[in-house]
C-alpha cells in the first residue's frame, strides 16, 4: 500500500469554471472569478478588503511594502516558519528577530514577545502553525501598547477561529492589521499555487490595490474612478489570472465538505493515537483556537524514535515528513543569528512527524498508517 504524504483534492467543478473563466474572454486578473472569490473571504470571514495573489508568499511581500518597511526596521517572526515568512521583511532591509516556539505547541510563544521589542520594531508575524491560532488577544495588545504592526501569516489558518477573552470569536485572518493565505495545493484550500491578502485596516486598502496593480492606478481607472491610469508608486503583478481564481472558487464553494472530511481524519488519528505509547504527544489545542483540520503531526520525546517511525512507515510505502527546521539555523541564516537559542523551535525541528494527510485518505490507509506508528512504537 502506498500511501502519499499529501494528493490535491478535486471538487469536481475546477475544470468547468477554468472553462467558464476562458469562454468569458477576459482570462487575466480581476474579473468575474476574481471577485467571486473576493466576496466569498469578505463575506465569510468579516475581512474588510481582500486581494488574490499569486501566493502566500507574494501576498507576505505586499504586506512588506504596506507596512513600509526600511532598512533596520525590525520585524519579529517565530523561527519556525517557513522561509516565505521572513524572506518578505528581509527583501526590503528588515532586520528579523526570532522568536521561540512555546512549550506545548510550535507556533510563537507571545510570552516572550515583549523582551524582543526595541524602539526599532516594527511589526510582529504570528504564523498560525496547523492552523491553530497564536494567542492573538496578547499579540494585539503588544502592538498596540508599542504602536506595531501585527501581520497574521495565516497560510494554514483558513476557517479558522481565535475567541478573545471577552468571548467575542474572530476569524484567523480577520485579527491582525494585515493578514496573507495561501491556496498551495498542500493546504485545505487549494488552487496550485495562489495566496490572498487580507486588509483589516482601512489606511491600507487603497495603496494594496496600486501594488498588486503594479504600482500603477489601473483598478481605480476601470471603475471610472479616475481618468487615465498611471504608474503612482512601487508594485509589482501580485494578481492571479482568472483561470486560477475560477479554480479556486470551485474549492471555496465546498469547503463545508472539505472540512468535514478533514475533520473527521483528524479526529480518528487523535482518538486512535490516544494513549498508545508514551514516545510521543499528539497535537496540543488551546481553549482560544478552533482546528481547522489542516495536518496531523505526533510530537516525539526522543528524535530517535521519530526516525524510527519514519523508517517503519517508508518500509510499507507510507510518506510521512517532518516540517520546518528552525530558521535562525538555516544554511542562508546561522551567520547572521545573534539572538538567544530558540529551544522549543529546534525540539520541533527534531521532534515533530506531520502523518499523510489529504481529504481522500481512505479509512483502510488510515488505519495501516496507525496500525505502523503504534508498532513502531510499543
Ligand atoms: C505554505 C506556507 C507559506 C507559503 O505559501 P505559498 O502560497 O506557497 O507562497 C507561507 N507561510 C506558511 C506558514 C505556510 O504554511
Amino acid at each position: 500500500m502506498n500511501i502519499p504524504f499529501n494528493k490535491p483534492f478535486l471538487t469536481g467543478k475546477e475544470t468547468q469554471y477554468i472553462q467558464e473563466a476562458v469562454l468569458r474572454g477576459k482570462i487575466s486578473g480581476n474579473g468575474h472569478f476574481t471577485q467571486l472569490c473576493h466576496r466569498f473571504f469578505e463575506s465569510r470571514y468579516g475581512i474588510k478588503k481582500v486581494l488574490l495573489t499569486t501566493s502566500c508568499t507574494d501576498a507576505l511581500e505586499m504586506a512588506a511594502i504596506l507596512i513600509d518597511i526600511q532598512a533596520g526596521d525590525e520585524v519579529i517572526i517565530p523561527s519556525y516558519t517557513f522561509p516565505s515568512s521572513a524572506n518578505a521583511f528581509i527583501m526590503r532591509g528588515a532586520k528579523i528577530i526570532f522568536c521561540d516556539s512555546k512549550p506545548n505547541h510550535p507556533s510563537m510563544d507571545e510570552t516572550q514577545l515583549e523582551q524582543l521589542i526595541t524602539s526599532k520594531t516594527k511589526a510582529i508575524v504570528p504564523v498560525h502553525y496547523a492552523g491553530v491560532a497564536c494567542d492573538m488577544g496578547v499579540i494585539m495588545k503588544l502592538a498596540e501598547k508599542y504602536q506595531l504592526f501585527v501581520i497574521e501569516d495565516a497560510a494554514q489558518a483558513i476557517e479558522g477561529t481565535y475567541t478573545f477573552s471577552d468571548g467575542r470569536v474572530k476569524a484567523l485572518g480577520s485579527i491582525g492589521h494585515l493578514a496573507t493565505f495561501s491556496f498551495h495545493e498542500t493546504k485545505n484550500i487549494i488552487s496550485g499555487e495562489g495566496g490572498l491578502l487580507a486588509i483589516n485596516d482601512d489606511r491600507f486598502v487603497e495603496r494594496a490595490e496600486i501594488i498588486w496593480e503594479k504600482g500603477t492606478n489601473r483598478s481605480a481607472f476601470f471603475r471610472g474612478e479616475v481618468e487615465k491610469y498611471n504608474w503612482v508608486d512601487i508594485g509589482s503583478s501580485y494578481l492571479p489570472s482568472e483561470i486560477i481564481a475560477a479554480f479556486l472558487y470551485a474549492q471555496l464553494e465546498e469547503i463545508e465538505t472539505i472540512q468535514t472530511l478533514r475533520k473527521k481524519i483528524w479526529n480518528t488519528y487523535y482518538q486512535e493515537l490516544s494513549n498508545r505509547s508514551d514516545t510521543f504527544e499528539l497535537p496540543f489545542i488551546p481553549n482560544y483556537s478552533s482546528n481547522n483540520a489542516h495536518m496531523f503531526y505526533l510530537v516525539f520525546k526522543q528524535k530517535s524514535d521519530r526516525a524510527k517511525t519514519i523508517q517503519a512507515l517508508k518500509k510499507e510505502g507510507i510518506l510521512a515528513v517532518f516540517h520546518y527546521l528552525s530558521l535562525h539555523k538555516s544554511p542562508y541564516y546561522k551567520e547572521k543569528y545573534t539572538g538567544a537559542s530558540l529551544v522549543y523551535s529546534d525540539f520541533y525541528s527534531d521532534n515533530l512527524l506531520r502523518l499523510p494527510f489529504f481529504n481522500n485518505l481512505t479509512s483502510e490507509e488510515r488505519s495501516k498508517v496507525i496500525e505502523i506508528v503504534v508498532e513502531a512504537n510499543k
